[in-house]
Order: structure tokens, then C-alpha cells, then sequence
């Protein structure tokens, strides 16, 4: 390669760059030659002459024209004036309007012909304009790209430092794509690409263009998760659990119900792991109620048959004794000791626990963040299970996994994640997905109604607990807000006891409560001490007391669809018919069109592709640990299929021969080198 077409050179190498700019370019992520030439246009100013009766209002656009009347000034204020004068368009006689350039007023003769552009007012047969030529449409190029710029630099700075860049480097510029590929997708070159990108002739140029640089960006991110899945694999030495198959039988026909078929599934895809040389690094995923703690146990009595311990991490004290007790209750005539581990958990009995942990007396630890706490050391583990997944960060995730001596790592998450999204912020892992519901489960009934129903509601709910049932109230605040017209926990509660007085023993639960007295709060309820438990969402997460069968909403038009189908989750787990109530006024056609989709579809991953839909992919996790990558070009919601295709295409270059060999790849290895995933000394 000579110097000439090196594109990754500083960017300063490019004739009219010094210094100064390229700091501040540096400063908007472009280092090199390279970025330079791949910044592209976020939109682009469209000046070719357009017929006015197509043109919509408020649109921008460009036309030619001639001067049909005197220009008239005012002036307002010292400084402000506005200039108008009339223009004869084709046969369209419009107005332009000129703000404080009162200059113009000598330039627009009578019947001279000029070119504007600006903002077409429809109902007042207006442009405000913006550019002038005095004289006929001129332009180069009648599409011209805008990119967004920084302090000195121009929009019109960058099109030249591009331009230039382009007359100097675009030799260098090559295919990253496979050529196969590239073919087989008809992809454009990306030395073409690049230049209709920056300089399209028609819109309809742009949309394949574009199609090289979703491709890239996405094979690219896929080839990088694909490697170093590959790479986990192969030099994380796991455990080899050596599973008798005869005694895991033993134990899945102990269960009171046959695993369905996708509970099978889940299961060997578990246990293929397990007894593989590789570290099981696998997402779990399946909606509220299908069974996921089951395929936990089978897991985590397999890891005991082989010799070690397992431990299952979740976010709540709640959720963390619920597991522990089911899980006791399901190992009950095994000779396996399960153990709680919480923050509650302290002093003396503290210490003896961690102390038979460390010995090994204890077989199944379940715990909140307390099991990764310092302290805690285990005698042999060898499998790790995280309930609600999403909810720990990346960090805790790695924490956990460096305790024992690379254990298997399973995470589990009841929040559908919609296909585009996991394999995106998950790429380096397995996904198994239990796609099925136990048979013979009744559906929810779902209804959407508005707040001045409530009386009508809070009668159906005193017949439901006569019948010995129980509900939730669950509401968007602990407190009253002044910024927020919702109703609270507190409030409800007080209107609740107020409203069945003693028939009934109302509950309250919410964040602010310390956990002891949380724990408080959910035995009464679980013991029906309580029939009524109004809630934040804080039992969003797996709790579990299958005589519930109501599940009242407060203003749920709050909440997202994954939400609202998480919180509908804690209802329909026993035999009776369960019913949810989304109580809410919702405003906005996002905040209706989530209530009729709650009242239409039961089916988790359904709704999270709706949610997805509605609130964008930025949102989904939430904000603060949502580790998704950022694509420049591509969307991963509306490009998805091209997303899927760069996923399984990068999983078939990782896995032969050819790629870590052939000179056709060396471009893709040695960008796989410098991102980190690969160690140089693999590319010989
Ligand atoms: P998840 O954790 O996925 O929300 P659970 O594991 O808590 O679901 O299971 C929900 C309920 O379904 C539990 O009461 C469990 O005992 C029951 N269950 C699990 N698997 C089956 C099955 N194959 N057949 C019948 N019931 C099942
Ligand atoms: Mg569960």
C-alpha cells in the first residue's frame, strides 16, 4: 500500500487541514482519513426545481422564477425588516419573503430572473427564503448532503475537506464486505457507495447505497461478537460435569408435572454446555410462567450430580427467599441442602453459613448482590444462575462469574427481548428461548377501563375475595408529586382501607420500606392475612402467590408494554381464572395504542416487539445499563433482517478455516485485531 491511498493516515494528512481543524475533528470522533471520507450526511438539502402544486407545506423547497412586482421593505424595530416581493413561478404568482436583508430590495429588478430557496407557506403561497441566485438555477449538484458540524467547521468546510479527501484518497478505498457476499447481495462497491452517498444524484440513489454500509456496520459488529464467542470457547477451559443421566432422571420424573417440549429443549441445550470443555455462557429466556425455576433445578442438580455447587443470584430479597423456598420445597426428598444468603442475613449466622459454603455442605445457594460480596467463597462451584438478568449490569455479571473456578454461567430473564435486540446486547452469548406455556394454563382476562369505573372495579374485586381470592392494586408513585397527576400508593391504600373497612386487610408495599418490613408485608400476603396488597411496582419480579387473581393497574398507561405484561405475570399462576385491570385515561395515541395492545395479545415476545416499536431500542433496557452498541448508519429495529443475515454470515466466517488464513480476509482480521477480540499474534 503507498502513501498515497493509506486511508488510515491522520486526517490531517487531507491538503487544507492543519492543525486547528483537525483537533476539532478529532474532537467529532474522526481521526483518520478514513472517517473522514465515512462521515456521512445525516440529511440533504434537495435544491432541484419542483412543481409548487406538489409541493407540501411547510416543505423546503427550490424554484425559479421572475420578479413580477416592485419590492416592498419595512422595517421593524432598528435592525429587523422583512422585503417581499412578488414572483412568477411557472404559472404560479407567489410571494418571497426576505428577513433583514434589506440590501436586496436595489438587486430584485423587474422581470430578472432568480432562483430561491426556502420553506413553502401552502396557505399563504409563500416562500421565506433562505438561498438566493440572482439569476437561473445554477447549482452543481441539486441534491447536497448536511452534516453535522462543530465550532469553526461549516457544513460547507466539511463538503470541501470531503471532496478533497475524496480526490486524494479515494483509490484506498476498498471493500470490507467478502466479495462472496458482496455478490450475493448485490451490494454496491463501497468506493461507489461512498461517493453517491455524498454526492447523490436522485434520492432513490441513496437507498442503495446505503444498503453497503448497514451490511458493513452490522457484519462487522457480528464478526466481533461471533469471534469472540469463538474465542470464549475455546480457551475457557470450563468444567466438564460429569452428569450421570440415570440420577437426573430420577429427579425430573420426581417433578409433579412433565417438562414441556420446550422445557426439554431448554434443558439438553443446558446440559449440552455443562458437560462440553467450554464455559456455558447462555440467555434464558421465557415469559412469566413458563417454567424457567424448573429448568434452574434441573440445571443446578446436575451441576450436584457432577460434584460442585450451584448458586442462583436474583435482584430481590422477596424473590430471593421465594426461590429458595420453592426450590427446598421441589429438592425435599434429595439429599441436597439449600441455602438463603441476603443482606439479612447477619453476624453469627452469617459467618456459619459462609463457613458451609466454603465447606461444601451446602449444595444450592440462593442470594441477592450479597453472593458477590468479598467474603464469599465457595468450596466447588460450578454453575451460576441469574434471575431477571437484565436488571444486574455488565460489571455484577462479571463479578459473579469470577467466583469459582470458571463456572458455568446461565442467565435467566422473564422480559421477552425481542430477537433484534438480544442478539445485539447479548451477541457473544447463547440464547435459548422457552417458547411454550405448561398446557392447560387459562388466559388473563384483560380489560381496559377508565378511572370512573373504579367503584364498579373496587365491587368486582369484593367478589373475587369473597370467593377467597386475592389482588394487587399496583400503582406508578410512592407519594403524591406535584408534576405528576397519578395516583400513589399511599393514597390508594388509605382509599382502599377507607372503602372495604373491615371486610377486608389492606396491604402497603413500596421502595421506601426496608426490607424486613417488606418481607413483612409479602408474608401477610402470601399467608392471606392480607387480601389485598396495593404495590409500586416493586413485585414486578417473580413473585409468587398463586391465589391472586386480580391485578389492578393505577394509571397504566405509565408504564411500558413490558411492564404491564411483567406486573399482569403475578396473576394466572394457579388454577382459577385470573383477570387484569389496566385502569387509565391515556392521552397520547402511544398511551391507547399500549392499552389495546395489553387487551389483545397475551404473548410476551409479541408485546415486547410492540414496545420495541413504540419506544425505540434506546429505551428498552432503560438507560442505565443498557450496554447496546451505537450503529452509525444502520437501525437495528428496520434493518433487522439484515441484522439477522450478518449474524449467521459471521458465525460461518469464524468457524472456517479460510477466514483465519485466507489473504481475502486479512482486512476483516486485522480489524478483529485492533478492536481487541483478537490477540495479533493469532494473524500470522
Ligand atoms: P417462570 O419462572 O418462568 O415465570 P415458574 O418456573 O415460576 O415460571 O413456573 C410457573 C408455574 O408453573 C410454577 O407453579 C411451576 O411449578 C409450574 N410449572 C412449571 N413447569 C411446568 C410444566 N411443565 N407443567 C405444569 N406446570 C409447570
Ligand atoms: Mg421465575
Amino acid at each position: 500500500m503507498n502513501a498515497d491511498n493509506n486511508l488510515l493516515q491522520p486526517v490531517g494528512a487531507v491538503k487544507g487541514i492543519g492543525a486547528e481543524f483537525e483537533e476539532i475533528l478529532n474532537g467529532m470522533g474522526i481521526y483518520t482519513v478514513k472517517d473522514l471520507i465515512e462521515y456521512l450526511p445525516y440529511r440533504y438539502e434537495d435544491y432541484r426545481l419542483k412543481d409548487l402544486a406538489e409541493v407540501q407545506h411547510d416543505e423546503r423547497v427550490t424554484v425559479e422564477g421572475k420578479v413580477h412586482s416592485e419590492p416592498s421593505l419595512a422595517f421593524f424595530g432598528k435592525k429587523k425588516s422583512r422585503l417581499t416581493v412578488r414572483v412568477l413561478v411557472g404559472r404560479y404568482l407567489i410571494s418571497a419573503v426576505f428577513f433583514n436583508r434589506p440590501y436586496y430590495k436595489k438587486k430584485l429588478e423587474l422581470q430578472s430572473t432568480i432562483t430561491i430557496s426556502g420553506k413553502w407557506d401552502k396557505h399563504r403561497q409563500t416562500i421565506s427564503v433562505s438561498e438566493i441566485v440572482f439569476g437561473p438555477q445554477a447549482k452543481q449538484h441539486e441534491i447536497e448532503p448536511v452534516y453535522s458540524v462543530k465550532e469553526k467547521i461549516t457544513v460547507k468546510t466539511m463538503r470541501k475537506f470531503i471532496n478533497q479527501a475524496l480526490s486524494q484518497y479515494a483509490s484506498g478505498i476498498t471493500d470490507m464486505i467478502p466479495e462472496q457476499l458482496m455478490s450475493a447481495y448485490r451490494l454496491p462497491p463501497k468506493k461507489e457507495a461512498i461517493f453517491t452517498m455524498h454526492h447523490p444524484l436522485k434520492h432513490e440513489d441513496l437507498k442503495h447505497a446505503r444498503r453497503y454500509f448497514v451490511y458493513e456496520e452490522f457484519l462487522l459488529f457480528q464478526l466481533k461478537m461471533q469471534a469472540l464467542r469463538k474465542f470464549q470457547r475455546e480457551q475457557s477451559h470450563g468444567i466438564i460435569h460429569q452428569i450421570d443421566p440415570l440420577q437426573l432422571e430420577g429427579f425430573t420424573e420426581s417433578l409433579p408435572f412433565p417438562l414441556t417440549n420446550a422445557q426439554q429443549r431448554v434443558v439438553s441445550e443446558i446440559l449440552t454446555d455443562m458437560k462440553s470443555n467450554y464455559r456455558m455462557n447462555r440467555l434464558l429466556q421465557g415469559d412469566v410462567g413458563s417454567g424457567k425455576t424448573v429448568v434452574a433445578a434441573i440445571a443446578m442438580y446436575a451441576a450436584h450430580l457432577s460434584g460442585y455447587q450451584a448458586a442462583l443470584m436474583v435482584p430481590t430479597e422477596i424473590l430471593a427467599e421465594q426461590h429458595a423456598e420453592s426450590l427446598a420445597q421441589t429438592f425435599s426428598s434429595f439429599p441436597v441442602t439449600v441455602a438463603l444468603l441476603t443482606s439479612s442475613v447477619k453476624g453469627k449466622k452469617r459467618r456459619e453459613l459462609l463457613k458451609r459454603v466454603a465447606d461444601g455442605e451446602i449444595q444450592f445457594i440462593v442470594g441477592t448482590h450479597a453472593l458477590i460480596q468479598q467474603d464469599v467463597h465457595f468450596a466447588k462451584l460450578g454453575l451460576v444462575i441469574t434471575d431477571e438478568q437484565h436488571r444486574f449490569g455488565v460489571e455484577q455479571r462479571k463479578v459473579l462469574r469470577a467466583k469459582g473456578e470458571n463456572p458455568d454461567v446461565l442467565f435467566m430473564t422473564a422480559t421477552p427481548i425481542p430477537r433484534t435486540l438480544a442478539i445485539t446486547a447479548f451477541g457473544e452469548m447463547d440464547v435459548s428461548v422457552i417458547d411454550e406455556l405448561p398446557a392447560g394454563r387459562k388466559q388473563i382476562e384483560t380489560y381496559w377501563v377508565k378511572h370512573e369505573m373504579l367503584d364498579r372495579i373496587l365491587r368486582f374485586i369484593h367478589k373475587e375475595l369473597q370467593a377467597g381470592r386475592q389482588a394487587y392494586v399496583i400503582c406508578p408513585l410512592i407519594e403524591e408529586s406535584d408534576k405528576l397527576d397519578v395516583q400513589n400508593a399511599i393514597d390508594v391504600h388509605s382509599t382502599l382501607v377507607h372503602f372495604y373497612k373491615d371486610k377486608w386487610n389492606v396491604g402497603l408495599m413500596h421502595g421506601r420500606l426496608t426490607s424486613a418490613e417488606k418481607d413483612e408485608v409479602m408474608r401477610e400476603f402470601s399467608e392471606n392475612r392480607v387480601q389485598i396488597l396495593v404495590s409500586t411496582t416493586v413485585v414486578e419480579v417473580g413473585v409468587n402467590v398463586p391465589n391472586a387473581t386480580v391485578m389492578m393497574i393505577y394509571d397504566a398507561e405509565r408504564f411500558g408494554l413490558s411492564q404491564l405484561h411483567q406486573l399482569r405475570g403475578r396473576v394466572g399462576r394457579g388454577s382459577s381464572q385470573s383477570y387484569c385491570i389496566l385502569l387509565a385515561d391515556p392521552k397520547s395515541e402511544t398511551g391507547k395504542e399500549r392499552m389495546r395492545v395489553m387487551t389483545e395479545t397475551a404473548d410476551g415476545f409479541e408485546l415486547s416487539e410492540k414496545d420495541l416499536e413504540l419506544r425505540g431500542p434506546g429505551d428498552f433496557f432503560g438507560r442505565k445499563q443498557s450496554g447496546m452498541p451505537e450503529f452509525k448508519v444502520a437501525d437495528m429495529v428496520h434493518d433487522y433482517r439484515a441484522l439477522e443475515t450478518a449474524r449467521s454470515d459471521a458465525a460461518k466466517l469464524v468457524q472456517s478455516e479460510a477466514f483465519w488464513q485466507s489473504n481475502d480476509y486479512r482486512e476483516l482480521r486485522e480489524y478483529l485485531e485492533k478492536t481487541g477480540v483478537v490477540d495479533g499474534d493469532k494473524l500470522d
